[in-house]
């Protein structure tokens, strides 16, 4: 069995979806699992709706691009007006789901409503490839991926889940299926937090001891940082498992960061490959090997730092923090980077305002909170000085750790009253 990925960019129109179904028909190596995403920015749009229906806004007009948007690609991939009962039939589903979840808690509300955009992509692209003649059976993931109920982090039920994989899937030729979502126990529907589908694309492979995965991008492969920020970055051939797993950690937004425990664990190769180019190689993601790496960077905006001090000049000991871990822990704050001093801890974490909220709510009594926001924290990995000099122009530096491989500096921009001219 072979498990190929479809993300947003690959799917995001129709000429885009014949290209998808191109590459898929000239795999013929045996059984395959396809996993999509939503079309394009489907997930944002469904966020918007779910923002606009719990604020009492009109939310109408945005369930109407959605359709709109849908329509036009069945068009342009049939060549004609085409009717799609089964598009109508998900959007009247949506539509009631914005209603029944209206005070449901928000997490909970939103896996209801924004899994649509998987379940309408694997709809519309499995009935079209059944039409040009690409034999198909789309399966719901949230029939196969159990998950609890954390909703938007759907903590993954391995043994329930490899079970109904095994079963469902083993004795499969082609199968169409969803990214990012899975179900619990009570039959609703779960999210796996964004870009998540890379992460379902890894648990199908583990379960079904997949010869192969490979992610299918808008980029060659693995780059040596984000060309959207960075020019001159160059295509890395190959990368252990566990060279992508720090990258990923770091925030590499090229593959969700829990896609390689699962792959890594049953020694899958993961090949990234373009959609663009599919004849080309690609970057494959393998066992153990000896590699000498170029200088690689990962940027994760949009963080902030914490800095927690005891109130009464007490030591921040094992003790604190212990306690605090627990804290960051109960509140889903996640820590990219740390430090204690004799009476302070700083946390550099993902700003999620809500989280720190309540995080502070719960500590506050004890301790002495002060926090910046703006910040980006900026890895390198296999770093040269010149490197780091170059990176750090226009920005002023307020936490720096330096281990053997890695770098990491968080940063915030120099204000431009202060830059030198
Ligand atoms: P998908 O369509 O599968 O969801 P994404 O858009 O999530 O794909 O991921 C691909 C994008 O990741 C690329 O377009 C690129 O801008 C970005 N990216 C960030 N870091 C890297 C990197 N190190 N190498 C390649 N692409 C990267
Ligand atoms: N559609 C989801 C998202 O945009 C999941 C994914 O694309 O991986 O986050
Ligand atoms: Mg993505």
């Amino acid at each position: 069995m072979v498990v190929y990925k479809f993300g947003g960019a690959s799917v995001a129109d129709a000429q885009n979806i014949k290209n998808v179904a191109a590459i898929i028909k000239a795999y013929s190596s045996g059984p395959l699992v396809v996993v999509i995403s939503a079309m394009g920015k489907t997930t944002n749009a469904l966020e918007e709706i779910l923002r606009a229906t719990r604020n009492n806004e009109n939310k109408s007009e945005l369930v109407t691009q959605l359709r709109t948007c849908h329509e036009e690609i069945l068009t342009n991939l049939y060549g004609s007006s085409k009717q799609n009962q089964q598009l109508s039939r998900l959007l009247d589903q949506l539509e009631e789901n914005l209603v029944k979840f209206q005070d449901m808690p928000y997490d909970m509300a939103y896996d209801q409503v924004v899994s649509f955009g998987e379940l309408i992509s694997t709809t519309i692209i499995s009935e079209y490839l059944n039409e040009i003649g690409i034999t198909n059976e789309l399966i719901d993931a949230r029939e196969i991926i159990r998950t609890d109920d954390t909703y938007r982090e759907g903590i993954i039920d391995w043994k329930t889940t490899e079970k109904h994989v095994k079963k469902t899937l083993a004795d499969k030729n082609l199968v169409i299926t969803q990214g990012f979502i899975g179900g619990t126990n009570d039959g609703l529907t779960t999210t796996l937090g964004r870009e998540g589908s890379d992460f379902t694309a890894a648990i199908l492979s583990f379960c079904l001891d997949a010869e192969y995965m490979a992610i299918w991008k808008d980029v060659p492969g693995i780059l040596t940082a984000d060309p959207r920020l960075f020019e001159n970055v160059a295509k890395i051939d190959r990368l252990s498992y566990k060279e992508a797993i720090e990258m990923t950690y770091y925030g590499a937004k090229v593959i969700h960061p829990k896609t390689i425990k699962p792959i890594q664990n049953k020694n899958i190769p993961l090949w990234v490959k373009s959609f663009k180019h599919p004849e080309a190689e690609g970057t494959l993601i393998s066992g153990e090997i000896e590699l000498t790496y170029p200088p690689m960077i990962v940027v994760e905006p949009n963080q902030a730092l914490i800095h927690i001090s005891t109130k009464d000049f007490s030591f921040v000991g094992e003790e604190h923090l212990s306690k605090l871990f627990k804290k960051f822990n109960d509140h889903r704050v996640r820590i990219n980077m740390m430090r204690n001093t004799a009476i302070s801890f700083s946390v550099c974490t993902n700003d999620i305002k809500e989280r720190i909220e309540h995080l502070i709510q719960d500590v506050q009594h004890e301790f002495n909170i002060v926090i910046d926001h703006g910040l980006e924290l900026i890895t390198l990995r296999h770093y040269t000085e010149d490197l780091i000099t170059s990176l750090r122009k226009g920005k002023i530096v307020l936490f720096e750790e330096r281990l053997r491989q890695t770098i990491q500096i968080v940063v915030k921009d120099v204000p431009d009253m202060i830059r030198k001219k």
